[in-house]
C-alpha cells in the first residue's frame, strides 16, 4: 500500500470534473485499511471513493481518499468486495439464473457506492439483498458487522449516507432472490421492450441495457453523475391537475423531478460547459469535456430557482457535493 499525493481526481470520478485530492491510497484488505489509518503522515479527513459516479467535488480535497483495488468475485456465501464493480454483480448473478440485480444492470460504480446510496432502478433497490456489510470505522480502526436493519434503508439513503465519514464498507454478503422468482419488469418500459414472454434474469438484463443506453450519457463518452435531483416528495397543495404524482402512505406525493425541469424548458441548457441532457434531463452532463464545478453548480442553482419560481418545488441533489 503506497500512497500517491497531489493527485487528479477528474479520471477517478465518471462527472470528470477538474480537482485534485492531497492523497490516495488503494488498499486491498482490512489490513490495509488499518495501517493507512494509524499513518499519521497521511493527510486527514479520510474519504471512500468508489467508481466516483455520484459525486460532484467542488474544489480541490485537503485529505486521503480510500480507493479499493479488489477481485470481481463472488464467495461461496455470497461475499463481495465492496471495490467490486455493481454492474459485474450484475452479470455474474443474471448468468448463475438469479433474480432481482438484473434490474441494476449498468449502473455505474461500485457494490460499496450503491449500497451507501441505496442504488436502485426499474423497481429494485441494492439494499434489498443486502444480508451482512462488514463496516471500520475510520476514527478506530475497529471492524463491525452490520446487518440490512442497522443501515435503514430508503429511497437513495441509508444510514451509511448520514454517517458516511466515520465509517468504510470492507465487504459485504449479499443475497439475490432464487431462480424461481418472478422477473420484476413491470417498471419503466421494461415490458414493451421484452414482450410477454416469461424473460430470463440475462434477458432482462440485457433489456436494462438497451433502455439505459437510448436515455442515458454512457459515462466513458460524456461525463455526468446520473441523476443530479432526488425526487421530490411534497405536499399535495402543491400539486398541480397536471403534475405526475405517486402517493406515498406518509400522504406526501412523489413528483418526477425529470418532468418539473422539463416542463419549465430547461432541457438542453448550457451553463459554460454543463448542459441539462436532452433525452433525461434529470442529468446534468459535462458537455464539452472541459466544464469546471462552478459550472455545473451554476446550471444546478438555475435549474433549482426555476423549478422553484414555477412549482413552489425545491429540488434537492442526489449528487453528493464534497
Ligand atoms: C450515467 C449514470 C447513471 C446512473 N444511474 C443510476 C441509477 O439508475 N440508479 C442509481 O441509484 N444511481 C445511478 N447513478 C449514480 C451512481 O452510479 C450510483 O449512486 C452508484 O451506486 C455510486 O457508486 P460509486 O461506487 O460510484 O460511489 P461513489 O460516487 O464513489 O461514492 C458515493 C458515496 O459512497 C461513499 N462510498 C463509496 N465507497 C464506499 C465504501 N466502500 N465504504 C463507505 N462509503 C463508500 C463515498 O464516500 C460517497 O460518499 C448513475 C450515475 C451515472 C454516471
Amino acid at each position: 500500500m503506497i500512497p500517491e499525493y497531489d493527485i487528479d481526481i477528474a479520471p477517478l470520478t465518471t462527472f470528470g470534473i477538474p480537482a485534485r485530492a492531497a492523497a490516495l491510497v488503494r488498499w486491498q484488505t482490512a489490513d490495509d485499511l488499518r495501517d493507512a489509518l494509524a499513518d499519521g503522515s497521511l493527510p486527514r479527513p479520510f474519504k471512500a471513493i468508489g467508481g466516483g459516479s455520484n459525486m460532484l467535488f467542488t474544489g480541490n480535497f485537503g485529505g486521503t481518499l480510500l480507493l479499493q483495488d479488489c477481485s470481481s468475485e463472488i464467495g461461496s456465501d455470497g461475499t463481495v468486495a465492496a471495490g467490486m464493480e455493481l454492474d459485474e454483480f450484475c452479470r455474474l448473478t443474471a448468468e448463475a439464473g438469479l433474480r432481482g440485480p438484473e434490474n441494476l444492470s449498468g449502473i455505474p460504480g461500485t457494490i460499496g457506492g450503491a449500497l451507501v446510496q441505496n442504488a436502485g432502478a426499474y423497481g429494485v433497490e441494492i439494499g434489498e439483498f443486502l444480508v451482512s456489510a462488514r463496516l471500520m470505522n475510520l476514527n478506530t480502526g475497529e471492524v463491525m458487522t452490520v446487518d440490512r436493519d442497522w443501515m435503514n434503508y430508503a429511497y437513495r439513503s441509508s444510514r451509511l449516507k448520514e454517517e458516511e465519514d466515520r465509517f468504510i464498507i470492507i465487504d459485504a454478503v449479499l443475497k439475490p432472490q432464487e431462480a424461481d422468482a418472478l422477473a420484476r419488469i413491470d417498471y419503466g418500459n421494461l415490458r414493451a421492450e421484452l414482450g410477454n414472454a416469461a424473460p430470463t434474469p440475462m434477458a432482462v438484463r440485457q433489456a436494462v441495457l438497451r433502455v439505459r443506453d437510448s436515455k442515458l450519457p454512457n459515462p466513458a463518452v460524456v461525463g455526468s453523475a446520473g441523476s443530479f435531483f432526488r425526487n421530490p416528495e411534497v405536499d399535495p397543495a402543491v400539486l398541480t391537475p397536471e403534475m405526475p404524482r405517486y402517493m406515498l402512505p406518509s400522504g406526501q406525493a412523489k413528483v418526477p423531478a425529470a418532468w418539473l425541469i422539463d416542463r419549465c424548458g430547461l432541457k438542453g441548457r448550457r451553463f459554460g460547459g454543463a448542459m441539462v441532457w436532452e433525452s433525461q434531463p434529470l442529468v446534468i452532463v459535462n458537455a464539452s469535456g472541459t466544464a469546471t464545478s462552478a459550472d455545473v453548480v451554476g446550471l444546478e442553482n438555475e435549474i433549482i430557482r426555476t423549478v422553484r419560481d414555477r412549482f413552489n418545488i425545491t429540488l434537492v441533489p442526489e449528487v453528493e457535493h464534497v
